[in-house]
């Protein structure tokens, strides 16, 4: 129920603004009906195999994982994104973020939506789990950004979300903030499981809007994991190379 009302809030909202601030791309400030023009829609390109089998970026024919992801360990079995962050989807995503357009969920959904097949994630999910952000966060930004992106994409491909099982116990340093070796540590054991029940031997895709070290997706997957899920993978939105 209170989801439900803040989800009216904010359509409410996003209503009211276009009344006395009429649309335009956020992007690239061009007057219409489109907060994120199909020009610019444009210049976003999905990501296309042959794809790192562990993050899910464009790599060569013969390489199978890239050079990030061989540096590392993560505890999800495989992670698919749907873009790169860069250019357009980067200015785009630090507008639904920083700006606070929420606006911008429906488009930025709208990529994630229009690359799920070719991720073949679906034939492996259950549940669909959001990254969750702190309280402290929440009251701030006035929305959890993978949450709007993951329901969006639920309600799209006909998965369920279960936005309440995943829960962010700790506040920690915006990982933006932070150097790579820290990332790891930064985030150990911030996420909690409420009602592991809904869990226990499912398959979970947990749903965030930037991949970069992957550090965010693999404590949640090992949460997850440890709280009885039988496998968990992840979908991010766009693929930032560190
Ligand atoms: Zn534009
Ligand atoms: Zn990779």
């Amino acid at each position: 129920m209170i989801e439900q009302t803040r989800r009216f809030v904010s359509n409410l909202w996003a209503g009211i603004l276009d009344i006395v601030y009429p649309p335009h791309c956020l992007v690239c400030k061009k007057f219409g009906d489109l907060y994120l023009c199909r020009n610019c829609v444009e210049q976003i390109p999905i990501i296309k195999p042959p794809y790192c089998r562990v993050c899910g970026i464009n790599v060569g024919p013969t390489e199978h994982i890239c050079g990030e992801c061989r540096k590392r360990e993560y505890k999800f079995e495989c992670a698919r994104c749907a873009s790169v962050y860069d250019g357009v989807l980067r200015q785009a995503i630090h507008a639904l973020k920083y700006e606070f357009h929420i606006v911008m969920a429906d488009p930025l959904a709208e990529i994630m939506i229009r690359a799920f097949p070719n991720t073949y994630l679906a034939r492996r999910v259950d549940l669909v789990v959001p990254v969750p952000i702190h309280i402290t966060k929440l009251v701030d930004r006035g929305f959890n950004q993978s949450e709007e992106l993951a329901w969006r994409l639920c309600a799209a491909v006909g998965l369920p979300l279960a936005n309440d099982i995943l829960v962010k116990r700790r506040k920690t340093k915006p990982q933006v903030d932070l150097p790579e070796d820290l990332r790891f540590a930064n985030v150990e054991g911030t996420f909690s499981v409420a009602q592991p029940e809904r869990i226990v031997g499912k398959r979970v895709l947990v749903i965030d809007d930037v991949f970069t070290t992957g550090a965010t997706l693999s404590e949640a997957a090992k949460t997850l994991r440890a709280a009885g899920a039988s496998s968990v993978c992840a979908y991010a939105l766009a693929r930032s190379v560190y």
